[in-house]
């Protein structure tokens, strides 16, 4: 009797810890599959180990082998997806004077709340672009792929490509003496050939996507928030040596000369976009580019650039012009029809807040179900792992969350998520 209760105990434990999957069968009052089909009312969703194996209407009764998990209340989507994070760090004002002081662990230790923090916030699956000490976002990744820590599925550009004094030179800002020569195997490029050396030791290092500043960008040491700093030659070397490993291709850009020249270069997805004009619009159009936005960064830098000292001088007027911007953009670019896919910058503001960027979406024109299916198939699409994530379907992954109120009425209720499952796993439920 003891023994039966003591493994009782031990097998929620173990479930609410992830450490074992289970088969369950979930009610859901109103189903959002993420394909942006009509929601519909009274599910059945069952799950084998980490697959989703059976979507069913009505309520049917779990068998013997089946954890019953009731979320008749609440309305049932498939995890979200944000495609622009930085899990790695968080930048406040000590951000600047902290690669000074903190070593490679301090960084790694402090992500795994930051990591934590994102998946309970309902975010499944993250693609994390730059990163702030090196080797840091695959050693995360991998960590908790095995289940060492709690986080989502992370994608990582390791560290982003640039050029010298360009947005990701990690020596921007420091003293001739501190400056070093950063070259290709730090992220940072000069010619078609290192371009090559680039992706080729980004290979090497076990990344999963590559992301370039293809513009000067607001929170470096560096004056210019939307020069070009790639040449044509260097993109399509970058296009041509990302083909060949089969990466996809990020560029954070501001300005529009820069950010032409990556969509006609072919990249993936165009982040941020703030001074996308019609020219740019139409190209995205032309070669299927993905707009990122990040509203929620820009609205973020925005409001710190008005409390003084926060940044930086040289930060300070980027930050103050660059971020009202970025809200604008995205509702010209969705008008017009360009590919969105959801993410936030998260890290530029603290981490598990992501959900907030739905609101400013939907405030600028969007429709809930657009924007709902930007964080999950689109995202999935951009991915290319839309065959195994992105919506709920049988035979994909089961990484569901779940909203008390229907978020198509109240889209701030992506903010408030009270279901968790990744991977077959349940994280958090309320
Ligand atoms: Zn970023």
């Amino acid at each position: 009797m003891r023994a039966t209760i003591v493994l009782a105990a031990a097998a929620v434990l173990f479930t609410i810890s992830s450490a074992h999957a289970d088969n369950y069968l979930i009610h859901a009052g109103q189903l959002i599959d993420g394909t942006g089909a009509k929601p519909k009312q009274q599910v059945s969703i069952r799950i084998e180990g980490n697959r989703i194996t059976a979507v069913e209407s009505g309520y049917v009764s779990p068998t013997d082998d089946e954890q019953l998990l009731d979320l008749k209340a609440k309305t049932v989507l498939p995890g979200l997806m944000d495609m622009h994070t930085h899990l790695s760090g968080e930048i406040t004002p000590a951000y600047y004077r902290e690669k000074f002081t903190l070593n490679p662990p301090d960084y790694a230790f402090r992500s795994v709340g930051y990591a934590k923090d994102t998946l309970l916030a309902g975010f499944t699956t993250v693609r994390d672009l730059g990163e702030f000490s090196p080797g840091l976002t695959t050693s995360l990744r991998d960590a908790i792929s095995k289940g060492w820590v709690v986080g989502p599925r992370v994608y990582t550009a390791g560290k982003s490509i640039a050029t010298t004094g360009g947005h990701a030179d990690p020596t921007n800002g420091f003293n001739q003496v501190w400056q070093g020569d950063p070259g290709p195997k730090q992220g940072v490029i000069n010619s078609p050939e290192d371009a090559y050396k680039a992706i080729r030791q980004h290979y090497k290092d076990g990344v999963d996507v590559i992301k370039l500043t293809v513009t000067g960008g607001v929170l470096s040491l560096a004056k210019s928030g939307e020069n070009p700093q790639f040449t044509d030659d260097e993109l399509e070397a970058i296009m041509a040596a990302a083909k060949d490993y089969n990466f996809v291709v990020a560029v954070h850009a501001h300005g529009a000369e820069g950010m032409k020249r990556a969509i006609r270069a072919g990249v993936d997805s165009v982040e941020h976009g703030t001074y996308m004009d019609n020219e740019a619009i139409k190209l995205m159009r032309k070669h299927g580019t993905w707009y990122v936005p990040t509203i929620t960064a820009g609205k973020w830098v925005a409001e710190k650039a008005a409390v003084d000292g926060y940044y930086p001088a040289i930060v300070q007027p980027k930050a103050a012009a660059v971020g009202p911007q970025i809200q604008q953009t995205f509702e010209k670019a969705y008008k017009k029809g360009v590919k969105i896919a959801f993410g936030t910058d998260a890290g530029v503001f603290p981490h598990g807040l992501n959900g907030r960027e739905f609101g400013y979406m939907v405030e600028a024109g969007m429709t809930p179900m657009d924007a709902i299916e930007s964080a999950t198939m689109n995202a999935a699409k951009l991915l290319r792992i839309d065959d195994e994530l992105g919506s709920i379907e049988v035979g994909k992954l089961a990484d569901l969350i779940a909203v008390d109120e229907d978020p198509l009425e109240q889209i701030k209720q992506l903010e408030q998520v009270t279901f968790v499952m990744k991977d077959g796993h349940v994280y958090k439920l309320n």
